[in-house]
């Protein structure tokens, strides 16, 4: 385990600064200051991606409160139903804070939720951390002048759009969905995001299907990923 984490040594405060996250191992445990080092860059490195993995109480209350579906909407798929934690006062609260917890207290001009679980947890999200909420959809939805931009889907295409004034050049942006699986929907929504001059300052998602890949694939377009739990599979 200790192979997988470089060598860099950040020093920043863990009490004031993301209250609750446990740090899981490595140098970033960190003792040295390193010169120019700022929470975001440290939020990019591989280390502090594993110092970011949430306790294990809170993982085992949010993967209690997801609903498991197998085959579907297809055989070989386990559907994971989020509308139960929705429905769950508690577990949804905590999934709230806890998506964004680590940038709490960073500015956050908006928050883009993306169609449409989403917009659920996205608004919530934007409604805590004071920000204004960006709906990305699917072709066709949004009534005013739209950017576009095509995905691949499991079969065929698709394309997402969001209104062009949606986003200010250099404006910070959150990127938000339920669950991040190939990655495809969430790589196209920070493209789409970073056309109109967003800075994307993290992608959050409740659930990773970590063999799938996805949030390695916006790791490498250097967006910082937030996930609370992971199931393996797809
Ligand atoms: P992907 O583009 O492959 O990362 O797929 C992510 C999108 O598809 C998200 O908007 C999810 O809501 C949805 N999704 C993919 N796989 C699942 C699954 N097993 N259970 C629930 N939703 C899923």
């Amino acid at each position: 385990m200790a192979g997988l984490v470089p060598a860099i040594h950040v020093f920043i405060p863990l009490k004031s600064w993301m209250p609750g996250t446990r740090l899981v191992l490595g140098p970033a445990e960190g003792r040295t200051r390193v010169p120019g080092m700022t929470a975001e860059k440290a939020l990019l490195s591989r280390s502090w991606h594993l110092a970011l993995m949430t306790s294990p109480e809170l993982e085992k209350d949010l993967r209690a409160a997801i609903r498991n579906i197998p085959d579907y909407p297809k055989p070989g798929i386990i559907f994971r139903d989020i509308t139960t934690l929705l429905g769950d006062a508690r577990a949804f609260r905590r999934a709230v804070d806890e998506l964004v917890q680590p940038w709490a207290g960073m500015k956050i001009d908006k928050v883009a939720g993306i169609e449409a679980r989403g917009f659920i947890l996205g608004g919530a999200v934007a409604h805590q951390v004071s920000a204004g909420f960006i709906p990305i959809r699917k072709k066709g939805k949004l009534p005013y002048k739209r950017v576009t931009i095509g995905y691949s889907l499991e079969y065929g295409i698709d394309e997402m759009e969001m209104h062009e004034d949606a986003v200010q050049k250099g404006e910070r942006v959150i990127l938000v969905d339920d669950l991040i699986a190939t990655g495809g929907t969430a790589e196209a929504a920070v493209k789409l995001l970073r056309k109109l001059g967003a800075n994307v300052l993290a992608a959050c998602f409740v659930i990773d299907l970590p063999e799938l890949g996805g949030a390695d694939k916006l790791r490498k377009l250097q967006v910082p990923v937030r996930t609370l739990i992971s199931f393996e599979g797809h």
